[in-house]
């Protein structure tokens, strides 16, 4: 793919999200574009910023996501001038914890206690990390997350880590041809979300984000309430080296 490519695939993107946020009655520009980069080479990455710099006025700049920690190292230090905000979106292990400290600004998949004080003994005097907390709303078995029945004791803890900012939740949706299974698991994501913020518990009231949608159903996400939305194949296509 070339730059006017990437380009056009950026203004569909944009324009679709576009087109979701009104059917949903909800404000332009209040759902943020994550660009899911896993496999794809830093050189395309760069092009997609180059051409997302060209973004209508008043739109947010693109959001970065990778899945494997390997992976968000070379991007960060390859894109490095272009500082993006980097996100991991796949799981951590405990033994990469350092390294994804180093090349991420938040970590969207902590579903865990254990993860999240691991992450906070290890963020430098002074860093507040911010993260998410990963939700499986499906209950599929081949999805990480913690059930959403136990997402609000996950969140307060998180809350009480001076090192952590919760900054919202995450999740991938349904794997179901029903539109109404996968709608169902983002207004879940939302509920998680409002019981969190409505609690009043310390380090909950910025825990505003929800990262949810992808490219198969945004709608349904953003008819939800998502802040985030992570496409890849929608602008990277679906046949990727
Ligand atoms: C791959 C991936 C995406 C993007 O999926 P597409 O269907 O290619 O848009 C979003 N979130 C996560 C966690 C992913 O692994």
């Amino acid at each position: 793919m070339d730059g006017a490519q990437i380009g056009a695939a950026l203004t569909a993107a944009r324009s679709r999200i576009a087109a979701a946020e009104k059917a949903a009655g909800r404000a332009p520009g209040s759902v943020r574009l994550l660009l899911a980069t896993k496999t794809v080479p830093p050189s395309l990455v760069r092009t997609a910023l180059e051409a997302d710099a060209e973004r209508p006025f008043g739109t947010r700049p693109v959001l970065l996501g990778e899945n494997r920690v390997q992976e968000a190292i070379v991007t960060a230090a390859e894109l490095a001038d272009l500082s993006p905000e980097l996100h991991l979106i796949g799981p951590l292990q405990s033994n990469k914890v350092n390294q994804a400290l180093r090349a991420v600004c938040c970590v969207e998949t902590v579903a865990s206690l254990d993860l999240a004080e691991r992450l906070a003994a290890r963020c430098e005097a002074g860093r507040v990390l911010d993260v998410m907390v990963q939700v499986n709303v499906s209950g599929e078995p081949t999805k990480a997350g913690v059930p959403p029945d136990e997402a609000m004791d996950l969140a307060l803890a998180v809350g009480r880590l001076p090192a952590l900012h919760l900054t919202g939740f995450m999740t991938v949706g349904a794997h179901s041809p029903d539109p109404a299974v996968v709608r169902s698991g983002y207004a879940a994501l939302r509920a998680v979300r409002d019981a969190v913020v409505g609690s009043g518990a310390p380090g909950t009231s910025d825990a505003v984000e929800l990262s949810m949608g992808m490219s198969g159903d945004l709608e349904a996400a953003v008819a939800e309430g998502a802040t985030i939305v992570r496409l890849g194949s929608a602008v990277f296509g679906s046949r990727r080296p």
